[in-house]
């Protein structure tokens, strides 16, 4: 079932791909592994996935410990400041960098690391009040406040667009994004040079790779409906 439900969305991601002139290998499908037994991971694994998003940190270590082959991890999900000293080592990315306090600590714990994380700006492009994430308006002058910071190497920016089951209305967000990122690179803020997008679930996906997206999160898409009232 994993096995189909990923030959489905690479058969979308690739028709997206041609619609937009976009070559496939500018996009990258991130699965989201959140709930999901090591076990979906091996069979996701078995059909080339090597790249997976993970929404809680005590999952990342859980999950980490048990899969030691090279795949790339992404936080993905809202972030505390207190568990990032937990995220060196483990991801290579983080997508959801929304306040100074957590830049901070990100600093701070890869520079104990020795090590430079790839991290994005999380936007609330709609304004909803139940997401995290900067405004539209804010990011910039965001993005320089903590360009400086030696240990973040600053890639681009993600969204987490309203549920919906008309992907269309979630076009302006992508375009959006996609604006914002290019206005971004715009000011020549000495370090930043933003070349990635990452916008689209399961829902949406193809309009967002329309749009330029440069990952594209999809967890139901690929594992099927998540049980929450397994998880802690
Ligand atoms: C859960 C989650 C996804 C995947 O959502 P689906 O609709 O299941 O594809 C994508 N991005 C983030 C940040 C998530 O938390």
């Amino acid at each position: 079932m994993i096995k189909d439900n990923i030959e489905f969305v690479e058969e979308n991601i690739l028709n997206a791909c041609r619609k937009a002139g976009r070559e496939r290998s500018e996009v990258t499908l991130i699965a989201v592994s959140k709930t999901k037994p090591v076990s979906d991971i091996r069979q996701a694994m078995d059909c080339g996935i090597r790249t997976f998003g993970e929404n809680k940190v005590q999952e990342i270590r859980d999950k980490t410990e048990e899969i030691t082959e090279p795949v790339n991890w992404h936080m993905i999900g809202h972030l505390q400041a207190n568990k990032v000293k937990y995220l060196p080592g483990r991801v290579c990315m983080i997508h959801s960098v929304d306040n100074r306090k957590l830049a901070d600590e990100i600093e701070k714990q890869f520079a104990k690391a020795d090590t430079v994380i790839d991290v994005l700006i999380e936007v609330n492009m709609a304004g909803e009040d139940s997401k995290f994430g900067l405004t539209p308006e804010e990011t910039p002058d965001f993005v320089k406040e903590i360009s400086s910071l030696p240990h973040l190497n600053i890639r681009g920016l993600m969204t987490i667009a309203p549920y919906t089951e008309d992907a269309e209305s979630n076009r302006i967000f992508f375009k959006g994004l996609r604006e914002l990122k290019n206005k971004i690179n715009s000011m020549d803020i000495p370090g930043v040079n933003m070349d990635t997008l990452s916008m689209g679930m399961t829902g949406d996906y193809q309009v967002a790779i329309e749009e330029g997206a440069t990952f594209v999160r999809v967890g139901t898409g690929i594992f099927g409906e998540r049980d929450y009232s397994k998880t802690v």
